[in-house]
C-alpha cells in the first residue's frame, strides 16, 4: 500500500445510472455513465452515495469498479444479502438518469508491474475488481495469469472472463464451486509460481483469511499477497 493509492480519495464526481441488470438471483450489474475525464486504475474501488433516494441508515457503500475507463462506462456488481439493506433496495430500483455521487476511485488492489505472474483469486461477488484487472491485462499481456474463481451459486461476469481467457494462452482459468477444488488450485499455483507471483485475493473477510492462511502454509510471503476486504459479507 502506497500513499499514491489514496490519491483518488480527493476525487468527487457525479455519475448517472445507465441501466441495471439482474443476471441471476441476488446478483445485479449496475452500469453508470461517469463525468467526462473521470479515470481510475483497474482494481480500484469507489464510495457510492445515492442522490435523492429514500435510504435509511448508512447512505454510502464501497464498491469495486468492475470495468476499466477504456470501456466508456463504470460497472459495479453487487450481491444482495438475505435481508436487503435500504441502500441496496434503493440502488437496484434506480432509473436511467438517476444520480450517484462517487468519491474516488482509489485503492491498492492494482497491478504492481507489467511482468510478474499474477494469481487472481475471487470468491463470489469478490470477482468485481478481478474483472477489471483482466480487462486491463487484455489490452497487452506479457505475463502468466492464473484465475481461480469460486462461487457456490453463480459466476458473475463469467462470459466476459471466458472471452478474455480464450484469446490469451498465457491465461489459465479455473471456474469452481467448492472449497476443496479451490484450495487445490491455489496450492498448485503457489507451487508453480512461489514468490515470483503476486496473489490477488478478493472476497469476504472469511475467504481472504482462509486463502492467506493457505498461501502462508505454502511459504508465500505476505508482501506477495494483495487483498481488498469485502466488509459486510
Ligand atoms: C474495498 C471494498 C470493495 C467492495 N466491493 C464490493 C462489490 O464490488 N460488490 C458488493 O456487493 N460489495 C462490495 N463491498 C462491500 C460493500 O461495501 C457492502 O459492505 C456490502 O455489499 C454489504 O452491503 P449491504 O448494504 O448488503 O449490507 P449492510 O447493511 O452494509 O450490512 C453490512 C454488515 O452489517 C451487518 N448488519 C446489517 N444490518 C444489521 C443488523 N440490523 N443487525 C446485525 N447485523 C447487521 C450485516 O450482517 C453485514 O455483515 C466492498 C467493500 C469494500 C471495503
Amino acid at each position: 500500500m502506497k500513499l499514491s493509492d489514496f490519491k483518488g480519495l480527493f476525487k468527487r464526481s457525479i455519475a448517472y445510472i445507465e441501466n441495471i441488470e439482474n443476471p441471476f438471483g441476488n446478483y445485479y450489474i449496475i452500469k453508470l455513465k461517469t463525468d467526462k475525464g473521470l479515470t481510475w486504475r483497474a482494481g480500484e474501488h469507489g464510495i457510492f452515495k445515492l442522490i435523492d433516494q429514500p435510504v435509511t441508515g448508512k447512505k454510502w457503500r464501497a464498491f469495486s469498479v468492475a470495468s476499466i475507463p477504456e470501456e466508456g462506462y463504470m460497472l459495479i456488481g453487487i450481491k444482495l444479502r438475505d435481508t436487503v439493506s435500504s441502500y441496496k433496495k434503493a440502488l437496484i430500483n434506480m432509473k436511467t438518469g438517476d444520480k450517484v455521487r462517487i468519491t474516488g476511485p482509489f485503492g491498492w488492489f492494482t497491478l504492481q508491474n507489467e511482468t510478474s505472474p499474477i494469481v487472481l483469486i475471487a470468491g463470489g461477488i469478490g470477482v468485481t475488481p478481478i474483472r477489471a484487472l483482466l480487462k486491463d491485462v487484455e489490452k497487452e499481456n506479457a505475463r502468466e495469469v492464473e484465475v481461480i474463481y469460486t462461487s457456490s451459486d453463480f459466476h458473475l461476469f463469467e462470459n466476459d472472463i471466458k472471452t478474455i481467457q480464450e484469446k490469451d494462452a498465457k491465461i489459465n482459468l479455473y471456474m469452481l464451486n467448492n472449497k476443496e477444488e479451490t484450495q487445490q488450485e491455489i496450492q498448485k499455483a503457489a507451487s508453480k509460481y512461489g514468490n515470483n507471483a503476486y496473489y490477488y485475493i478478493s472476497g469476504s473477510q472469511k475467504v481472504i483469511k482462509s486463502v492467506k492462511r493457505l498461501l502462508k502454509s505454502q511459504s508465500i510471503k505476505s508482501n506477495r499477497m494483495i487483498n481488498d476486504p469485502f466488509f459486510g459479507y
